[in-house]
């Protein structure tokens, strides 16, 4: 396998497969529930509104875990730090995820699109604040001192990703566009390879199996992202 050109600008889009590996369950490979919720109940402003406390519940958990000693970055994200650092290139990751794992992994240009479950944003005021702790429907926002008003700053179905102005024209300028662990299902980020390919760039999908959005791609490299992802970024930087 080559590549047959220099990449200058690399963009690569990560989704939670690429966290299985971490212990992170993905979205919807079981049945389509998120660790055994269905997702509208938990990833939805209607749910939220419906019951915060089951929605503060569920983050909470997700912060535990990810806070906790069991997970760790795998070495997918850590070739990804590496090839951030021996590029020599302009290189940014988009990720899909609410964990941190890539800035653990010492990955520096990181764009959230999703949001983050170390940050918790009060309704109010629209602000964004860190956050390691458990919130619950009465914990007083630090900001407006109110309670009632935290809610997890994750981007929910049906609300606009962040930062979108920086990766459109992130996809527009870049040369190559890597897609590692998404199922191609969830807009606007399944549509990336469309907008990435119509600028020029060279388009490469990892995933343990075909997706909805194969066929968009240039090339296809199967497998488990700790293994694959450590293959493809040797062939970047050789
Ligand atoms: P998804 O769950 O819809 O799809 C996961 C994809 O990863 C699948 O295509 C699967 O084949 C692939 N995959 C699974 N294990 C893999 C591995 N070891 N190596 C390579 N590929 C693997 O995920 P999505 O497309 O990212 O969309 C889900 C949404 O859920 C995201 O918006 C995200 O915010 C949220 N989410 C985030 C996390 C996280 O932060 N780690 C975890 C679950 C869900």
């Amino acid at each position: 396998m080559n590549l047959n050109f220099n990449p200058q600008h690399i963009v690569i889009l990560t989704g939670a497969g690429i966290s299985a590996e971490s212990g992170i369950r993905t979205f919807r490979d079981a049945n389509g529930l998120w660790e055994d919720h269905d997702i509208m109940e938990v990833a939805s402003p209607q749910g939220f509104d419906r019951d915060p406390e089951l929605v503060h519940r569920f983050y909470n958990l997700r912060r535990q875990q990810l806070l906790s000693d069991e997970v760790h970055p795998n070495q997918a994200h850590l070739s990804l730090a590496k090839l951030e650092e021996d590029f020599k290139g302009k290189l940014s990751i988009i990720t899909q995820n609410v964990d941190n794992l890539h800035e653990q992994a010492g990955s520096k240009n990181v764009i959230h699109m999703h949001g983050e479950l170390l940050r918790m944003k009060c309704v109010e005021t629209g602000k964004s604040l860190l956050n390691k702790r458990d919130i619950h429907v009465e914990t007083p926002c630090p900001c407006c001192l109110k309670t009632g008003n935290l809610r997890p700053d994750i981007v929910w179905f049906g609300e606009y990703p962040m930062h979108m102005a920086k990766i459109e024209e992130e996809l527009s300028q870049c040369d190559l566009f890597i897609s590692i662990g998404t199922s191609g299902v969830v807009y606007p980020a399944a549509m990336f390879v469309q907008l990435a390919k119509s600028n020029g760039a060279y388009c490469i999908e990892v995933n343990l199996e075909q997706t909805q959005v194969s066929d968009d791609f240039d090339m296809h490299m199967q497998g488990p992202a700790t293994e694959t992802v450590e293959n493809l970024v040797k062939l970047i930087l050789s």
